[in-house]
Formats: C-alpha cells, structure tokens, sequence
C-alpha cells in the first residue's frame, strides 16, 4: 500500500471530510480492517488565503512547495493537494519533489467521462471560474465549460470564503446555489462540477436536476484507489 500524502487545511472543513473518505474506500475496496496510511500538512488558511487574495500566488506556491517537501521527507509515495483554487500553483508543488501529484482536475475529468458529460458547469472560487489553470485543462480533456455570470460567481464566491470554509451552513446560501445550479442545466449544462471543496457542506444532489461531480469525493477516491492498486493486484 502507498503512503498518501495530503496538504490540507483549506479549509480543514473540507480536510476532514477526505480523510473520511480515503479511508471508507480502502475498507469497502480491501474490507476489515484495513485503512489507509497517509500523512497530513495541514496549514494556517489565513495565511493562504491573505496571499490569494492579495495576488501573491508565489508565495503561496512556495508554502505548498514546502509541505510537499515535508511529506516527502517523510515517506510519502505521491500528493494529494485537498482543495481546487490551490491547483493554479501545482507547477511549484511538482517541482518542489520528485513525488507525482495526483490533480483534482484529472479525477474529476475521470468521472466526467465516464458519465458521458460533454458541456459541464463549473462553481467553486472567483480563481477557479475565471482563471485559465482550471478551465483549460478541462478543455485540453475536451469539456466545454459554463460558469455562473458575474453577480452568481460573486455570490458562489463570498459563500465560500464567508461561510462554508468557517463550517457556518446557511439555508439561504443553499437557496442561492440551487437557483443558480438550475439556470446552468438551463443554460445546457449535463453535469455541475462542484469545483470547490467545501461546496458539498452545503448541496447535494437532492438540490439540482442534473449530476453533480463532487471534487472532494472523486479526488478521495482516486486517492485511496492509487494507494492501494498494489494490493489490488495481489488479490
Ligand atoms: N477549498 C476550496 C477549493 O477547493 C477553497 C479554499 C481555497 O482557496 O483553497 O478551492
């Protein structure tokens, strides 16, 4: 079995729900006992999240890049970076190790296809929906991407940092973001991609009318399922 090596704490709302995750996968893959052996670096969100919303995405980087270091002095086989926004700087995590990086987009593409879902939606952080690192490399797998218009990504945004990412869960909030789930499958989307780690604190499928593609659990899941395709191979 692999040793996963997480970098979470943005928020630690949504990295404790992985590490919940990771290990349900392993038991309902190997049964019994078995869990899975990982190491955490968890950081100081308000640190990060300062640096992203000051544009300092070096710096930023350089923090990832160092508990990628850690988790490889420490024994990790490959890295598992618990949040989407983060990913625009995944160039600096792999240059920091040798360690692979398993990308949440690439999970998610995974799913996506299987499901047979060619025009999706896209919700998480203002960086996420309107930056390139996110989108392109889910045109690059041949996704056409839709994303809420300006008023619904400031909305989606704010909900994010203000509420879930400080565990605060809101009925209202949850109104918001199925009023603007249904205009995307209104406006074509097959599938809604919740983009943000903390976004299935808030909906889940009950509250749209198209699947929804829940980063956290399909990152979880490829995680645990990469850690362990060794033993798979030995049954
Ligand atoms: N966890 C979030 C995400 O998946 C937002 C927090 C962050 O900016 O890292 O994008």
């Amino acid at each position: 079995m692999k040793t996963i090596g997480l970098i979470g704490g943005m928020s630690w709302e949504s990295t404790v729900p992985y590490y919940r995750l990771i290990n349900e996968t392993v038991r309902s893959t190997l049964g019994g006992l078995h869990s899975a052996k990982l190491m955490l670096i968890s950081v100081n969100f308000h640190e990060i999240e300062m640096l992203q919303h000051a544009g300092n995405w070096t710096a930023a980087g350089e923090a990832m890049a160092g508990a990628a270091q850690a988790l490889h002095a420490g024994g990790a086989d490959f890295i598992v970076l618990c949040t989407n926004t983060m990913h625009k700087v995944a160039h600096q995590i792999t240059a920091a190790t040798p360690l692979p990086l398993l990308h949440i987009v690439d999970s998610t593409a995974d799913a996506l296809a299987q499901a047979g879902v060619t025009r999706v939606g896209l919700l998480g952080t203002r960086f996420t929906m309107e930056q390139d690192f996110y989108r392109e490399r889910l045109s690059t797998r041949g996704f056409e991407v839709i994303t809420p218009d300006e008023d619904g990504r400031d909305n989606i945004h704010r909900i994010i940092y203000d509420e879930l990412c400080q565990g605060v869960i809101r009925d209202e909030s949850r109104a918001i973001y199925r009023q603007i789930m249904s205009s995307m499958s209104g406006a074509g989307a097959q599938g809604i991609i919740l983009g943000c780690t903390e976004i299935s604190l808030l909906v889940d499928q009950s509250d749209a009318t198209v699947p929804l593609f829940d980063t956290t659990a399909l990152h979880a899941q490829a995680a645990a399922l990469l850690s362990i395709a060794g033993e798979l191979q030995k049954c």
